[in-house]
């Protein structure tokens, strides 16, 4: 976790930066306006402000309206605007991307999951207050501050969509899939989860009930998806190898060895 760490701690600025124009375009939350509050260098703090301020969950008469047409192109935009005015380094954008990308994603999830099946203790309190849990194992940050954790079961599948824009446990899955904040997912996750599962190829038993949870600015979902039989006795490693980013997000299940 050292790597991380030093992400964390020591390019605190960047990473506010990064946080906020990836909020502001996808997730704009009171999180990200933290963050926004708490970045170093006060500059980018003026520059970011009107980018924070079409897309915040404060207001919800409609949410969407003020985004642009192509939110890459305004990343872009801000980006290059930054730079030139000297208050980013693009190496370092692309350090923390290539961080969440790469390093920081679904593998924690999955090492997450893995411990939960593997120690009853471990799950107990995962599923009772998963934050300090998941934080304990140096799974923290920004986007994962409030965890909660749900448990598929025979009669039960969890899946997680956030239908206001794109909220995701960042610290334990890494960035969003494209998907995940597409108009097409988000409406029709809670209007036909059968469906959808379907489309992912998740064939759900008749007398199996699907819960459908709703991230927000505040809460993030992990779905810890059931156990594949046949596997007493792995590893954690070799159980970790069998957690899907889908099967965190409910889209999926753990693979069969
Ligand atoms: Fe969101």
């Amino acid at each position: 976790m050292d790597d991380q760490n030093d992400i964390f701690h020591g390019q605190a600025a960047f990473v506010s930066l990064f946080a906020a124009i990836y909020a502001s375009l996808c997730c704009g939350a009171r999180a990200e306006r933290v963050a926004l509050a708490t970045c170093c260098m006060d500059n980018i703090k003026a520059v970011m402000q009107f980018a924070v301020m079409p897309h915040d969950h404060a207001s919800h008469d409609d949410p969407h309206a003020l985004l642009p047409s192509d939110p890459a192109l305004r990343v872009k935009a801000l980006e290059t605007l930054l730079t030139r005015k000297g208050l980013i380094d693009p190496a370092a954008l692309d350090e923390i991307i290539d961080t969440y990308e790469n390093r920081i994603g679904p593998r924690n999830g999955a090492h997450v999951v893995a411990k939960a099946w593997m120690d009853d203790d471990f799950r107990t309190a995962l599923l009772k207050d998963a934050t300090p849990v998941v934080s304990e194992l140096g799974y923290y940050g920004r986007q994962g501050e409030h965890m909660v954790a749900v448990e598929n079961t025979d009669t039960l599948h969890n899946m997680v969509v956030c239908t206001l824009c794109s909220c995701y446990p960042w610290p334990l899955l890494g960035i969003p899939p494209g998907w995940y904040k597409s108009d097409a997912y988000r409406a029709r996750a809670v209007r036909e989860p059968r469906k959808v599962l379907s489309e992912f190829g998740v064939e759900l038993p008749k007398n199996t009930a699907v819960r459908v949870w709703d991230s927000t600015a505040e809460v993030r979902y992990l779905v810890i998806p059931q156990r594949p039989a046949g596997t007493e006795g792995m590893t954690e490693d070799a159980l970790m190898d069998l957690v899907t980013r889908d099967s965190m997000i409910g889209t999926g299940l753990a693979v069969q060895p």
